[in-house]
């Protein structure tokens, strides 16, 4: 695996046409690798021709700058985790890399509705940052495909709409969630959960399943308020517990029986905020 700080070592390296005629394949983290990162890079192993990861930890994407600070850094293991899963080209760039003009005056991206709820709502800012970093990623990288995790379910639609906005020459393809053993979707914030946290996470899960197995045509507002109960009295601090329409992500009181749903969830154990979704309906 070849590594790569600055972006136009980068960009000089891709140049020479490194995939003959192939497809680059681009799999974007912030690091503190799991497997659920490693399983986007062997999708991209299996379909592209060169794989290239990058790990940066973007700080216009946080707003609460102890998350940030707080934000696992585990490079030398990433890099061993990258390797050993086939990753030609590993891009590490610096904050004055990617910024080169600092951040106070970035692009600003519009993204609708999309930015009005949920995760949107509960991090302001959070996603015009992530818009920031991939498009400035997806020009130094210039990938024909481009795979991130449905663990992110939001910000899935956030990239989609963004590659759509700027017309970006990228195909993405959404993978599904890795989970370990008791349910609980991997993440980098799950190594900051003490064990008693630890083994309380995993109840995320259990409300999600909870919710599609109780689901009905109707109301849906007392299956989210169940969520929330459930989720509080298990010691969690609840962002938001949503049944939402699956393709525009609008929160849904009641259900016809035939809109696809997905319920997602955000909420703190501790100071750890997680977040989880399931597809509830169909594919
Ligand atoms: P992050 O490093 O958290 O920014 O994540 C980088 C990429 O990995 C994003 O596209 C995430 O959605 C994806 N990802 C994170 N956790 C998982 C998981 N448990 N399963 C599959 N993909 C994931």
């Amino acid at each position: 695996m070849v590594i790569f700080k600055h972006t136009a070592d980068l960009r000089s390296w891709l140049s020479e046409d490194r995939t003959r005629g192939g497809k680059l394949g681009f799999v974007p983290t912030m690091g503190a690798l799991h497997p659920g990162h490693i399983s986007l890079v062997e999708e991209a192993r299996k379909v592209c021709d060169l794989v290239a990861c990058s790990i940066f930890v973007n700080p216009t994407q946080f707003n609460n700058p102890s998350d940030l600070e707080k934000y696992p850094v585990t490079i030398e293991s990433d890099i061993g985790m990258l390797t050993r899963a086939g990753t030609d080209v590993l891009f590490l760039p610096g904050v004055a890399d990617i910024y080169p003009g600092g951040t106070s005056s970035l692009p600003h991206y519009d993204l609708g509705f999309l930015e009005t709820v949920l995760e949107g709502k509960y991090r302001p800012g959070h996603f015009q940052g992530v818009c920031q970093v991939v498009h400035l990623l997806l020009d130094a990288v210039r990938p024909d495909l481009l795979f991130m995790g449905q663990k992110d379910y939001q910000q899935c639609m956030v990239i989609a709409r963004l590659i759509e906005l700027k017309q970006l020459p990228v195909k993405l393809v959404v993978m599904p969630t890795l989970r370990e053993a008791d349910g609980l979707a991997m993440s980098s914030r799950n190594m900051r959960l003490g064990p008693a946290d630890r083994a309380l996470a995993p109840r995320i899960h259990r409300v999600l399943s909870g919710i599609k197995e109780r689901l009905r045509p109707g109301s849906l507002l007392e299956l989210q308020n169940w969520g929330v109960s459930e989720l509080e009295a298990d010691g969690f601090r609840v962002d938001y517990v949503s049944i939402s329409d699956a393709r525009t992500l609008e929160p849904l009181e009641t259900w016809d029986g035939s809109r696809p749903l997905v319920a997602l969830v955000a909420a703190f154990l501790g100071e750890v905020r997680l977040i989880d979704n399931l597809v509830l309906t169909g594919e």
